[in-house]
């Protein structure tokens, strides 16, 4: 039997960063990462918008806003270190029409109260300035957004890990659990595991392997997908940079948006579409068990119950390339459907309640012998070295004591 004295379930950003800051932290630790892909970084990890994010929306003193600047901090450096590509571009945020200016005064204070400098409330016009094709009755200007490839963050975490004797063995689904004395016998496709501490960071799954651990979580991960378009190449111009609009305040998503990608090429979206499957990519995808699992969980209906009329609606933009692009014409009022080609897709592990409460914040629980990440969804991908840190402070604390 393979033995480690950490096992990280999952080989997205958050598991990469996790392990690798433990590495870092405790040198002669063996480590080892599962990932049931072939290849790291497969999900949620490689189909996001890029978006390097400042921390403006998240309650002050949440999770989210302190790793959220913590990780932007962290991940800046790391880019630079280790050359890999980002640019602070910057973003605006636009109110479209005067009941929208609330709720932008609402997020210029939380983006005070979480100590971002520089940001400025601008009028439509000054917003012209920076984006001269939208529209807007006043606005937030955000220096320290920005846009990278949070794939390649992800693989250079995997490299570094390595470097420093960490293992990532992919093809390794784990199944299940069992104890052995003070360690745990993770069951996986390829073979049994050893280890004293399993940390789980398995994405859209993490409930499913918190569950197969005995840790009853209160909690379960929902599938939101989120699509895209691309404005195609003579349209590129309508877009500088990042446009986003005020989100809706009942929601943890940050509505469709215009994002440049590091790679070149301006994308529009995502929407957030409840998935029929947790890796369904595609408006068809059903996975029988997975739903069966969806509509068992009682808070689901009560989610269901509160936002049936945001689901139905983000459910007909999907099925329609107009009603996605009507959104899109609220900020860009120039762009047309023909604008626009069908891009890639995402999906988001967001965890709700039992009382159908969409999870807020980040969600760490500790139980003898595991670590579980339950809830990380944006922006976690910029915080990605602040969780990891955190998670890795948690993983050391619990080795010592066992
Ligand atoms: C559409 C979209 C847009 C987003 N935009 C942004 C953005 O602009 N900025 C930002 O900061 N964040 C963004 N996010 C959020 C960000 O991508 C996620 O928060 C982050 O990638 C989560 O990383 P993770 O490691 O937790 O999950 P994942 O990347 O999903 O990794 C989990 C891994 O666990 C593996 N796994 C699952 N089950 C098992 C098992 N049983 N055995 C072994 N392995 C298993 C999976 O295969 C996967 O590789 C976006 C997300 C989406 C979907």
């Amino acid at each position: 039997m393979k033995k480690c004295d950490v096992a990280v379930i999952g080989s997205g950003i958050v598991g990469l960063a996790t392990a690798w800051q433990l590495a870092q932290k405790a040198p002669d630790l063996k480590i080892c990462v599962l990932e049931k892909e072939a290849e790291v970084a497969a999900h949620q990890s490689s189909h996001n918008s890029g978006v390097i994010h400042s921390g403006i929306y998240y309650k002050p003193g949440s999770l989210k806003a302190i790793n959220c600047r913590e990780g932007w901090r962290r991940l800046i450096a790391f880019c630079d270190t280790y050359e890999v590509p980002y640019e602070l571009c910057g973003k605006i945020i636009v109110a479209t029409d005067e009941a929208e200016r609330p709720y932008l005064h609402t997020i210029y204070e939380r983006g005070q109260a979480n100590g971002l400098e520089g940001i400025r409330l601008i009028s439509g016009e000054e917003a012209r300035e920076f984006e001269p094709h939208v529209a807007a009755v006043e606005a937030i200007h955000v220096p320290q957004a920005g846009i990278t490839s949070f794939g390649r963050v992800a693989k250079k975490y995997a490299e570094l890990l390595q470097k420093r004797g960490g293992e990532v063995w992919t093809g390794h689904a784990v199944m299940g659990f069992s104890p052995s004395g003070k360690r745990q016998v993770v069951q996986t496709t390829a073979g049994d595991v050893e280890a004293r501490l399993v940390i789980n960071c398995a994405g859209l799954h993490a409930d499913r392997v918190a569950a197969m651990a005995g840790a009853r979580p209160e909690v379960q991960v929902v599938p939101f997908r989120g699509e895209y378009y691309e404005l195609k190449p003579e349209k590129e111009h309508l877009v500088r940079n990042l446009i986003y609009p005020v989100p809706n305040p009942k929601f943890p998503f940050l509505g469709v948006h215009f994002t440049r990608m590091i790679e070149g090429g301006i994308e529009a979206g995502p929407n957030a579409v409840l998935a029929f499957a947790r890796e369904g990519y595609h408006l068809t995808d059903v996975h029988p068990g997975d739903l069966f699992e969806a509509l068992s969980f009682p808070g689901f209906w009560k989610m269901l119950g509160r936002f049936w009329r945001e689901s139905l609606d983000e459910l007909h933009r999907s099925a329609s390339k107009r009603a996605f692009v009507k959104a899109l014409q609220k900020l860009v009022p120039e762009v047309q459907p023909d604008d626009f080609v069908k891009g890639r897709s995402g999906v988001r592990a967001q965890c709700i309640d039992r009382h159908g409460k969409l999870v807020d914040d980040f969600l760490f629980v500790e139980q003898p012998g595991y670590v579980h990440v339950l809830n990380a969804p944006s922006p976690a991908a910029t915080s990605s070295l602040a969780i990891g840190d955190k998670v890795a402070g948690i993983a050391l604390e619990e080795l010592r004591n066992r």
